[in-house]
């Protein structure tokens, strides 16, 4: 099991990013839009856009806790301190960022997301008292289910 919020999937090589250190976040930013959230190793073979013209990235422990989360947001707006600023980027795939803030901010979302489409697995989620897929306990008991 990875370590919530310490460990994460390196999405070039499905290996184990084992601690913040070794990762890095990379999307493409261009024209004022960003795109293509991934989280890597921080090792240039794992890089899927490392020759990409419109690179950008960071080391993946700037994006934890909450000044990750200021820096999330900074990627939007830059936040009511500086209203002369113009906005952040426009996020094309809006989808792509919130998995990314999911992977990097709720407990169990990293290992839980694959099995998320395959979450009707009976008697789960079954009433009003069971945790829900959209909690960190529902997405604990998704893992715990997958391994059955
Ligand atoms: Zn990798």
């Amino acid at each position: 099991m990875l370590k919530p919020l310490e460990q994460w999937s390196c999405d070039t090589c499905n290996r184990i990013i084992e601690k913040p250190e070794g990762g890095r976040v990379e999307w493409i930013s261009s024209n004022g839009c960003a795109s293509g959230f991934k989280i890597v190793h921080s090792s240039r073979q794992c890089s899927q856009y490392a020759d990409h013209e419109f690179l950008a990235d960071a080391d993946l422990d700037e994006f934890r806790g909450v000044r990750g989360l200021i820096m999330l947001n900074l990627l939007l707006d830059a936040g009511p301190w500086d209203a002369a600023a113009p906005a952040g980027m426009a996020v094309t795939a809006a989808k792509d960022f919130v998995a990314l803030v999911c992977r990097l901010h709720i407990l169990y979302y990293e290992e839980a997301r694959h099995s998320l489409p395959d979450v009707k697995v009976e008697g789960l989620f079954g009433g009003p008292l069971e945790p829900s897929p959209s909690t960190s306990e529902g997405l604990k008991a998704i893992i715990e289910g997958s391994r059955r």
